[in-house]
């Protein structure tokens, strides 16, 4: 029953959050921090469903205390402060909210274009410091200017949108075939967009593939005074290639939002002899350094509560799958639960031979309306509609396909 369901929701979750799983009827208990290890233990025991950001460590250790833990919410974009295959081993699944903040950085992007162009954070930076340095030579409209974004994701593709409405021509080049929004066009190398655009943009996720993908080679390629903006990630960018470039002039601007070895909290990273460029990156001129802030908005924090709760939500109550991290993705079309003797049954398993017909002989007296299964790794995960059951009989379902030596987990839904 949902007002059965414990929550308990750490670190200050956003309201949105907050009340879509409190309006579902589930006892909901939100604290502002995070909990120390002990205490943390002491109170995940208890709970079906934790819902975190990215300071409360879920290891290992944490989680075998967590035996009525069915899924955990991170409510933030990465998921490293989780042991995720530890979790799926337990059948507990994770999710996060990995596109929540698509628009915000699209947006700051669209922001970095007009000011790289105009030279603008260098004439604040002079009249902070008390100069009036009134200048046009170098500085441009961005109007019929020539866009090349890497990586037409989520965010590579809005920020195709809101380029266009400001009048500049936009090309891409991603792996995949993609159709082009507006008048966009698709690019067939990286090479050919390095060639044509006044800015180049990254919105590639970080991959083997993807590492130092702009180095002094790429750097070459591009237009004499063009402009470069990494909001990817710190590896895509080789930054002493780029020093290099923005000291020849090749490279007339560029605006930076991400960097290898980024700190956990604020403080003095860039005084901090971590990285040997820091100290160069900070002498050079029209550059633009931000610490990571490129989804950091009230919009997509509440866009992250939505959707991240959404997505528990529908774990809890259907047993679906979809967008979760760390276990395979399996939904099953309308729920028939609403209707009398008929249960949703969720075996989370070992994926090893033989479970699909030794689940089936358990329920092979009712009729299965639908099923689907998948796995992922060592973690299988079914789920089937059975029509025909007597409310009494649901126990001995339950208890026959726990007692199955492949089970990891099971659920029934009714
Ligand atoms: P996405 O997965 O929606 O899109 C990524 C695109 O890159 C896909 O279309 C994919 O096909 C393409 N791609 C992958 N490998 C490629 C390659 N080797 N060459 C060319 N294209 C390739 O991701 P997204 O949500 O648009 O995010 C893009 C990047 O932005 C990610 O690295 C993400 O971590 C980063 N990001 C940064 C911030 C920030 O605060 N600065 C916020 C959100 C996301």
């Amino acid at each position: 029953d949902t007002k059965d369901i414990k929550v308990l929701l750490l670190e200050n979750v956003n309201a949105t959050g907050v009340n879509i799983l409190t309006e579902q009827g589930y006892q909901v208990e939100a604290l502002k921090s995070s909990l120390p290890e002990d205490q943390l233990i002491e109170k995940i025991r208890d709970v079906h469903v934790i819902g975190i950001r990215s300071k409360t460590k879920l290891t290992a250790r944490v989680l075998k205390e967590a035996r009525n833990l069915i899924v955990i919410g991170c409510f933030c974009i990465g998921t490293n402060q989780v042991d995720l295959s530890f979790a799926a081993q337990q059948g507990i699944a994770v999710f996060n909210s990995p596109f929540s903040n698509s628009r915000s950085v699209a947006e700051l992007v669209v922001s970095e274009i007009i000011a790289l162009a105009r030279q603008l954070t260098d004439r604040s930076m002079e009249l902070h410091n008390g100069t009036w340095n009134k200048v046009s030579k170098g500085c441009w409209e961005i109007r019929g200017k020539t866009l090349g974004i890497v990586g037409y994701g989520h965010i590579g593709s809005q920020l195709s949108v809101l380029a266009e409405a400001m009048g500049m021509e936009v090309i891409y080049y991603d792996i995949l075939n993609l159709m082009g929004l507006g008048t966009a066009k698709q690019v067939p190398t990286l090479d050919a967009l390095l060639d044509q655009a006044d800015f180049v943009t990254l919105h590639v996720p970080e991959t083997p593939e993807t590492k130092n993908m702009i180095s002094s080679e790429e750097l070459e390629k591009m237009k004499k005074g063009a402009y470069l903006i990494n909001n990817a990630r710190g590896s895509v960018m080789d930054i002493p290639a780029l020093i290099e470039a923005m000291r020849s002039g090749k490279i007339a601007g560029a605006a930076l939002d991400v960097y290898p070895n980024e700190p956990a909290g604020n403080g003095d990273y860039f005084n901090s002899d971590l990285n040997t460029w820091t100290q160069d990156l900070r002498g050079l001129k029209n550059l633009i350094l931000t610490p990571h802030i490129g989804g950091s908005t009230e919009e997509a924090q509440s866009a992250i509560g939505v959707e991240v709760s959404v997505a528990l939500t529908k774990y809890v109550n259907e047993g679906s799958t979809l967008g979760a991290v760390n276990m395979p993705e399996v939904n099953l079309r309308s729920l028939t639960l609403d209707e009398p003797n008929c249960v949703r049954v969720v075996y989370i398993h070992k994926n090893v031979p033989g479970v699909l017909r030794q689940v089936n002989a358990v329920l092979h007296h009712h009729n299965i309306d639908k099923q689907s299964s998948d796995s992922r790794g060592e973690v299988a995960y079914l789920m089937a509609d059975v029509s025909d059951v007597k409310e009494e009989e649901i126990k001995d379902l339950f208890q026959s396909l726990e007692e199955l030596s492949s089970r990891i987990r099971t659920r029934m839904l009714y």
